[in-house]
This record gives C-alpha cells, structure tokens and sequence, in this order.
C-alpha cells in the first residue's frame, strides 16, 4: 500500500491509497490488509518514466557505462524502463548480437528493458523481440539504402525510429569547416537543413515513423504538417536540446558536442513550443555517456553525446515547477506517450490492472545536480549545479527498486520484448 500521496492518475490529481497485488496496481481508496506501506504523505505520485532512447554501451565500450551503471542510474531519475539504441559493439543487427545483448540485460539490469535493433537483418531482430528497428542514423546511409531498410520495416511489421541528419549535406559543410578548432564550428558543419532534408526524405520513404530528438524549428514544422495531412509520425525531443544552445559552447566546449548539435536559442524556443502543444511527442534523453578525458578533446576528436537518463525527469520536473510546462503534457511525454508509441500495453500510467511502475516526488526538495552524486560511469553531467527536483523512491512492479539506495539485486529488470 501507497498511501496518503497525491496520485497522478488518468482523471487527474487524487489524494487517494494504492493498493498493489502482484506487482500490479490492484485498486486504489477503500481498505484492505498490507504487507507494506509506504507513507507518502505529501509527496506527489507519478507513473514511472520511460526512456525510449539510452545508449547503455555494453555490450562494447563498458567503462563508459553498462547494464547495471546505466539502469541504476535511470532507476535514480525516476525511470523505470529504458529502450536501449544498438549502436553498441557488436552493433545489435541479428538474433545473435540481439541475444548477446539481451542476455547481459537480463543478468545486469536494474529497470525493465527495451532493446531496439539496427538495421541489419530485419526479421531476425523482430523474431527475437526487438521493439523497434533504430535509431537508424540516416547519415551512414544512402538514399537507396534508406529505402530498401524502411520497406523491410514496413515488412516485418515495426516502424523505423530515425536519428535524421542528411549525410550528403553533413560531408559537404564537412570540408568547408573542418580546418577549425572553435567548437562552435561542429554546430555550422551539421545545419538545420541537414535535418530538414532527412526528415522530408524519411517522411516521404515511410509509412510510419518515429523520429528521435528532434532538433530544429524546420524539423518541427516538417513533422507538424506531417501529423495534420494523417502521416503516422511521432517525434521526441532531448533535454540538452532544449537547455542549452550554440552560446553554451562558450563555458562547457567539446563536452557539449552532441548529434544533431546545439542549436539556435530560436530553435530551443520552438521546441518548447512544439512539446507544451504535445507536436513533439514525447521527451527522450538520448544518454550517450563518454569519460570527460574522451568529451575534453578538440572537438572533432571529441565523440558526440552527453550522459542524460538520471537528470531528464529532474530537470522537467524542475520545468513544471517554472512553469515551462504543464504536469499533464510532462506526464504524457514521459510515461503514457512512449509506452503507447512503443507498444508497452502493461507500462505509462497509474491503472488497475498495469505493472506498478512509479516514483514519488517531494516537489518541494529542489536541489543542485552535482555529478559526484549520479550513477552514471561516464562521470560528468553537463547540468552540473542547474536545478532540479529528484524522485525520493522508484518502485517497479510493486517493488522499491531506488529511495537514495539500490534496494534490489542487478537482473531485477526484465526484457519487455
Ligand atoms: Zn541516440
């Protein structure tokens, strides 16, 4: 039993008991027996997260991160299932990688577990239970190529999830820019309207889509005109490209080297317009963690990514508090919205019958986010001293997986294929 929170449920904010069966939520008010109870008086209750887009590295570069860094560290940001990308090494592209993959997940993972296959060989990857086929990086591909993976999606029944940069237009700034040093110059070598064109080529060669973290206003207004003509499209957006833009470059340089990159403050603007409105679907945190001996490189050595899965809901959480976006839309963005798009029936709201994924939020406890108390390996946050609001306990099926301690064993997750 969960008792005494307000409870974030589809009719709204409850000050109501759960009642938890089996993992499930059971019923909610009225009064029966409980083994446990969890007082959380005062507290806000939420439907756990879900990260639809981490890049967990193992198996491959593992002191960068792993099953069980990676898991605990979303476990303490309040997510309780991650979708993992499989640019991992060996690249997650037929049933055998898919099985080595998942095998360690099993063993490791603290939260339950999506994974995600690349396009290799299609029907392989969907019989073994990959989720979807991506993040398709549409830059190493030509357009050929592109097709012929997006017809093999539509085939074996999945949709693609794309990371759209035209790869044509990117190795055409390349040169121009590639003589200097100014990080600044990695935001002019990757343009907007790389962006834009992969996403009109991907909109036009697909039936259905998902594209990840959208980027652009261009990008937007592509994906909004795409969703009023009926194209089934969905699109997410990452906290770094709504908290920081190309002026950041200024204090955190190459650690700031992302794909797609920084962008304009018009740019972030539009895209918080676009997820307040509910055009850009769901928030993602597209954790790629690198060590900052990696990240303090020039930035053409420099590998692209910032570490992201602990801080996404912290810091959004931190946004309703401003008042940069309502409750209701961060809920959906996180939770209902990614399960419905993925397809994960028993995960993304507070209802009888669903897995009793949730976390409960002292919204008054606001604090600094300070890398030396994340979980990441990667070590570093890009964040470091913003504000945020930080889930007191996750509980994943029922069961207290994180209130300021690991509470279960590595290999609680299970494989949500
Ligand atoms: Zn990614």
């Amino acid at each position: 039993m969960v008792k005494n929170g307000r409870v974030y449920t589809k009719e709204g904010l409850n000050s109501i008991d759960i009642w938890i069966k089996n993992g499930k939520f059971a019923s909610f008010g009225g009064s029966h027996q409980a083994e446990e109870k969890i007082d959380a008086h005062g507290m806000l209750i939420l439907p756990g997260s879900i990260d639809a887009h981490v890049h967990f590295r193992d198996p491959g570069p593992t002191f960068k991160e792993d099953w069980e860094s990676g898991s605990v560290s979303a476990a303490a940001g309040g997510v309780t299932g991650v979708i993992d990308q499989p640019n991992t090494d060996p690249r997650t592209l037929d049933a055998k990688s898919f099985e080595i993959k998942l095998d360690r997940a099993k063993h490791r993972s603290v939260v339950d577990f999506c994974i995600n296959g690349g396009p290799g060989n299609i029907d392989e990857l969907v019989a073994s239970g990959a989720t979807a086929i991506g993040e398709i990086f549409s830059y190493e591909h030509s357009d050929a190529q592109l097709q012929k993976i997006f017809e093999e999606v539509r085939k074996a029944g999945k949709f693609p999830t794309i990371h759209g940069e035209d790869g044509e237009i990117i190795n055409q700034e390349l040169e121009a820019w590639k003589y200097l040093h100014d990080p600044g110059v990695y935001s002019k070598a990757r343009p907007s309207r790389a962006e834009a064109v992969a996403i009109e080529k991907a909109l036009i060669w697909s039936e259905s889509l998902h594209i990840c973290h959208l980027s652009t206003l261009q990008g937007l207004r592509l994906v909004k005109d795409a969703k009023k003509r009926g194209k089934k499209v969905t699109c997410e957006v990452s906290p770094h490209h709504l908290l920081f833009n190309v002026n950041d470059y200024q204090e955190q340089g190459s650690f700031l080297k992302i794909n797609p990159p920084l962008r304009s403050p018009k740019d972030c603007s539009a895209l918080w317009m676009g997820l307040r409105e509910g055009s850009i679907d769901i928030l993602a945190s597209d954790h790629a963690p690198h060590l900052p001996e990696e990240k303090k490189d020039d930035i053409w050595e420099a590998p692209p990514g910032v570490p992201g899965v602990e801080t996404l809901l912290p810091l959004m959480l931190m946004a309703v508090r401003r008042n940069l976006l309502s409750l209701e839309r961060l809920v959906d963005a996180v939770s209902t919205k990614p399960a419905s798009i993925f397809g994960l029936n028993s995960k993304g709201s507070i209802e009888a019958g669903k897995d009793a994924d949730l976390i409960i939020v002292d919204t008054k406890r606001i604090s600094q986010i300070n890398a030396d108390q994340l979980h990441s390996r990667a070590d570093w946050t890009p964040y470091q001293g913003k504000e945020a609001i930080f889930p007191q306990v996750t509980l994943i099926r029922g069961q207290v997986v994180y209130d300021g301690d690991l509470e279960v064993r590595p290999g609680y997750g299970i494989f949500l294929g």
